[in-house]
């Protein structure tokens, strides 16, 4: 799918298991609606192992290691999960900036994984366990795009202009 323009841009969310377990659905969707951010689409999925491997991609091995891909990829088969399509101004950045850092123990507070969570890497390394950090958030423009496409078919993503998002984007 392409870019809506230059400064809107669309950022692909998944709540994770560990979000609905722990029933923060409402709680984190409220502060994506509360910025002004409109929610494109939104579907519950429990994924596929294909569909798993199409998110958390070579690149995330390349990155962090094959063994923590691969328990990112079991924990995400592990229960159903919320796939959240947000678009807005530079909305990749600015929904990043509201999830926080990777690591909850040090992701800043008023974030949302340093609001809801507190595991550190060194915890989930002796335990030999993915960071639950409760959601995901595309890194860039071009990664979201690609991520969109992974869980949603193009007529579940709308064009709509609800009355909100009048008032909070000039
Ligand atoms: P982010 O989700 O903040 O963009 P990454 O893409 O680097 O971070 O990692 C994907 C996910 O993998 C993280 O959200 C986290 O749940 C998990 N993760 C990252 N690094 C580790 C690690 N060293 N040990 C366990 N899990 C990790």
């Amino acid at each position: 799918m392409k870019h809506p323009s230059e400064t809107i841009q669309r950022s692909l969310v998944l709540l994770k298991p560990d979000a609905l377990n722990r029933g923060l659905v409402g709680e984190i969707l409220t502060r994506f609606e509360k910025v002004g951010l409109k929610i494109s689409g939104l579907k519950m999925v429990w994924s596929s192992e294909e569909t798993a491997k199409k998110h958390y991609t070579q690149d995330l091995a390349d990155r962090r290691g094959e063994q923590v891909r691969q328990l990112m990829v079991d924990m995400l088969m592990s229960g159903p999960i919320i796939a959240i399509a947000l678009e807005g101004v530079e909305a990749v950045e600015v929904v990043r900036k509201m999830v926080g850092g990777t690591e909850p123990k040090t992701a800043a507070p008023g974030t949302i994984r340093g609001d809801f969570a507190h595991v550190s890497f060194k915890h989930a390394d002796a335990k030999q366990a993915g960071v639950f950090n409760l959601i995901h958030a595309s890194g860039n423009p071009e990664e979201a795009e690609t991520e969109i496409d992974v869980w949603f078919d193009e007529n579940e993503v709308h064009a709509f202009e609800p009355e909100y998002i009048k008032r909070t984007i000039i």
